[in-house]
């Protein structure tokens, strides 16, 4: 059994899973309260060893799927956004030598890449792109059955390539990045500007709320929803122009409220010269626990049977 612990924005979960992927026992902790280093790595390993109480496991190696900039062959952490004090921390030697088995960390696109690879939607794709757009847009790349890395062992980050060069400020330094046109975040700011600008008075809405509202027949909802159909499909077309995947996948809290068949049909507006319809459109299908799964899946492809 792995212990599988994915660091989120928002969340920390620490979970137990077997090889056949499953979830066995999974507890969480809000990020906000682990901002000192010391203290999080600690938590942390309070919580794996709870899971390991509660699924009476033995605990055969450790995988981490996290957000933000990180090294996975030194297990040191980058410039993380919402942990500062964490640069330059190493939760790879830290939870290996409190727990004695191998650790492995990985960007956590990458590591759900690897768990819908190995048991997911993408099980048996040999080239597969996994997509996830909830507050930013983040994947992972999966190339002749491996994970690709770019120079440097480098996390490439498909969420910044850019749609529109005169859009949105992104975070990145351009402009009009996917991730700044794309995500729920981003759809909410257009629909909540243009709702103000019209003169509607009311509370700022949600992505949720405004696919919602769009249902009732509200025209600026619904051409709310047609840029973002417009603009993920934009960006699905551009990895399929680049790499003509078997599969894309595509998870994350927007795509609950997303009909593939849309953004299909704007991919089937461009691509022309290759063949776009073999590449096929899927949802992410490991759901709630699929970063924990990654996680391990992370551990599997590291020290494991699985090569990667
Ligand atoms: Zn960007």
């Amino acid at each position: 059994m792995i212990g599988a612990v994915d660091i989120g924005g928002t969340k920390i979960a620490v979970g137990i899973v077997d090889d056949l992927g499953k979830v066995a026992a999974r507890v969480e902790t809000p990020t906000s309260l682990l901002s000192v280093y010391a203290d999080g790595i600690a938590h942390i390993a309070r919580m794996l060893r709870e899971v390991v109480r509660m699924a009476e496991a033995e605990l055969t190696g450790i995988g981490i799927g996290s957000t933000g900039w990180l090294f996975p062959f030194t297990g040191e952490f980058g410039d993380v956004d919402f942990f500062p004090g964490w640069k330059g921390c190493n939760p790879v030697k830290d939870l290996g030598r409190e727990f004695g088995v191998q650790v492995a960390l990985e960007n956590d696109g990458d590591a759900s890449a690897l768990g819908e690879a190995d048991w997911g939607a993408g099980r048996g794709k040999s080239r597969l792109i996994y997509v996830t757009v909830g507050t930013g847009i983040g994947g992972g790349i999966i190339l002749d059955g491996k994970l690709y890395r770019g120079a440097e062992r480098a996390h490439p980050e498909v969420g910044h390539h850019v749609i529109d060069a005169s859009g949105p400020q992104c975070t990145c330094g351009f402009r009009g990045c996917w991730e700044a046109l794309a995500t729920g975040t981003a759809m909410a700011a257009w629909f909540n500007s243009e709702a103000s600008a019209a003169g509607r008075n009311g509370v700022s809405l949600s992505a949720k709320e405004i696919f919602q509202l769009a249902q009732t027949g509200d025209a600026l909802a619904q051409k709310a929803v047609e840029r973002e159909n417009y603009y993920l499909g934009l960006g699905i077309a551009n990895l399929i122009n680049l790499f003509m995947p078997d599969m894309i996948v595509l998870g994350g809290s927007i795509m609950k409220s997303i009909r593939i068949g849309d953004i299909a049909k704007v991919v089937s507006r461009g691509c022309r010269f290759v063949p776009f319809e073999r590449t096929e459109l899927a949802l992410a299908s490991l759901g709630y626990d699929a970063n924990l799964i990654g996680a391990a899946a992370v551990w599997h492809h590291r020290f494991g049977q699985i090569e990667t």
